[in-house]
């Protein structure tokens, strides 16, 4: 890691902390003092989804998220909760190079059912009429009542 100021390669840690999933550290460079920060973080591989037409994509964080939130509103859970429920699923998922969309949907299906019964019930009975999360989502979305 090099100094942004002087491009020394030599700096020493003078704090660091622990925030959710990753490590920020102040460092100072060993040359000129300056103070830089840097961070790291657990890389996660997430696969690839198929989906059933054949093509792939990219896990996507945000809709696994989105379909969670829907499944889980009015629900006594707060934000934290969901962004919980997301890092479950992903965790049932990494590793693999691929899964099918239906893949994604069962494990946010497996992950609810821990978490919450109601939300679990309202996924299951809306989205295994689907073939995706993403679908779910696109469907459920123009159905919202105004709150
Ligand atoms: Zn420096």
């Amino acid at each position: 890691m090099r100094c942004p100021t002087c491009a020394h390669s030599e700096s020493r840690v003078v704090d660091s902390r622990t925030t959710g999933d990753s490590i920020r550290r102040r460092r100072q460079c060993a040359q000129c003092g300056t103070r830089f920060t840097t961070f790291e973080r657990i890389e996660r591989k997430l696969p690839w989804v198929v989906k059933r037409d054949g093509r792939r994509e990219p896990y996507n964080r945000e809709k696994v998220l989105h379909g969670i939130t829907l499944a889980c509103r009015k629900r006594p859970l707060n934000p934290g909760d969901i962004e919980a429920a997301a890092k479950r699923v992903e965790s049932r998922l990494e590793g693999m190079p691929e899964v099918t969309a239906q893949a994604v949907g069962d494990a946010v299906l497996a992950v609810l059912r821990e978490i919450d019964p109601v939300a679990y019930v309202r996924f299951a009975s809306v989205y295994q009429q689907f073939e995706s999360v993403e679908q779910f989502v696109d469907t459920i979305v123009p159905l919202r009542e105004p709150t």
